[in-house]
């Protein structure tokens, strides 16, 4: 059980660089929570504060309701794993995933096993059948003992195997315990360190950029894994990227980070469906949203647009969150995902007429680099399955293309605040 939750958190550095400013968010007990942002916009940071590996300049840090801001590290139940998971050469898989548990003299109370609770009740029973008041102190240690667990200091060998062959199975990496680091792959290499973070039962695990060294193939698969593995460890994730398909397929709840603020908090397909401002509209899906200035024109209460030459008018769902906004006629920035763009069959009013620059041939879609009279770039992505093989071999450079769009795809932005006109 794990929540944790961030109050007006700040961090200035001695530097007087402000990495993150006024940071807020609670994150659920068992929520696989995502921070995603340009490189420098305050991720590592955040997270670091909430690990204890950096000083938190100002706000609050609270795990489970407890504030930890003077916690050490080692006092606050997490694991983390870096991008550059430092693994100690000279040791074995085993010895490296055993580190943490050997390293901890932590007194605890560890429950006690099946057998031993049984020989505890039945030793209670005798006890009681004497009848012998001075054994009352004694059966009140057992019933303890029952309830409680154990007192002892550190991991025994036994517990260091059992929980190191357990993660190992969980990793799929039984087989390699007994090599060395060297003797394994990146991928390998990577899931040794997870495992490492893993053996504690740690509360949060936070992850920073975990991915970023291993080749494209592999950080596909091991994301997949990290999916996998998610469902099988009981723990509340923060993790760290820049990459805004890694926090998309991960992430239950997606922060969208820049320049040491929150641009926008929300489920995947919120901030991809909804995005609060045209930052978070831009970072996230690729290729990236196409974005220019049109004008809002109101007529017979009635919304349109009018994009590079062409006029649309808004749906009534739209018309009405305007209404509701009370957002007036003029210059606004308006966005369609490349993927909202479609090749109409020619010239009509709600067409642009567009230019091709590249066709960018990706197997499954084409990726039509074009531009517009007024010199407005866009891109649109057709499914190759929905040409005919004439259709695409007319798609050539400086050929004429005619794009159009649904009027429920598209996204407005107010041109000097670039906050969404769109919000509820
Ligand atoms: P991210 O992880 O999002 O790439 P960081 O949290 O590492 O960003 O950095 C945020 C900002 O803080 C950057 O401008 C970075 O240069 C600065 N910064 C990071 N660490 C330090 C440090 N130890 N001292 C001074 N400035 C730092
Ligand atoms: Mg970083």
């Amino acid at each position: 059980m794990a929540s944790v939750k961030l109050t007006n958190v700040k961090k200035v550095y001695d530097n007087h660089v402000e990495a993150v400013k006024d940071f807020n968010l609670d994150i659920a007990d068992k929520e696989f929570i995502v921070f995603v942002g340009p490189s420098g916009c305050g991720k590592s940071t955040t997270l670091r504060m909430i690990a204890g590996l950096e000083e938190i300049s100002g706000g609050t840090v609270e795990i489970d309701g407890e504030v930890v801001n003077d916690l050490q590290p080692k006092d606050r139940n997490i694991a983390m794993v870096f991008q550059n998971y430092a693994l100690y050469p000279h040791l074995s898989v085993f010895e490296n995933m055993a580190f943490p548990l050997r390293l901890n003299k932590k007194v605890r109370y560890a429950p006690l096993t099946e057998e031993q609770v049984s020989n505890a009740e039945v030793e209670i029973k005798k006890l009681k059948e004497e009848n012998n008041p001075q054994n009352e102190k004694r059966i009140e240690e057992l019933k303890d003992l029952i309830a409680n667990g154990k007192r002892v200091k550190g991991f025994t060998s036994d517990e260091i195997f059992d929980r190191v062959t357990k993660t190992a199975e969980i990793l799929g990496i039984t087989e390699y315990l007994l090599r060395k680091p060297r003797a394994l792959s990146g991928g390998q290499r990577q899931r040794v360190a997870i495992g490492r973070a893993m053996v504690r039962d740690s509360k949060v695990f936070l992850m920073d950029e975990p991915l970023s060294n291993l080749d494209a193939k592999l950080r596909n698969q091991m994301r997949a894994e990290i999916i996998l593995l998610r469902k099988k460890i009981d723990s509340t994730f923060i993790y760290v990227t820049h990459d805004q398909t890694e926090a998309m397929t991960l992430g239950d709840r997606i922060v969208i980070m820049k320049d040491g603020y929150i641009m926008q908090v929300g489920t995947p397909t919120e901030v991809f469906d909804h995005p609060d401002n045209l930052f978070v509209a831009e970072f996230i899906g690729a290729p990236k949203m196409n974005t220019f200035e049109t004008e809002l024109m109101i007529e017979d209460g009635s919304y349109y647009i009018s994009p590079l030459g062409a006029k649309i008018k808004l749906d009534d769902e739209k018309s009405e969150i305007l209404k509701a906004n009370n957002v007036k006629s003029g210059k606004v920035i308006m966005g369609v995902r490349p993927e909202h763009m479609v090749l109409a069959d020619g010239k009509s009013d709600d067409t642009i007429e567009c230019t091709i620059l590249v066709n960018e041939m990706m197997g499954s879609e084409l990726h039509l680099h074009v531009i517009t009279e007024n010199e407005t770039k866009l891109i649109v992505r057709v499914p190759t399955l929905q040409l005919t093989t004439e259709q695409r071999m007319n798609l050539l450079s400086g050929e004429k293309v005619y794009v159009t769009f649904a009027s429920k795809v598209v996204h407005l932005f107010d041109s000097k605040t670039q906050v969404s006109l769109l919000k509820k």
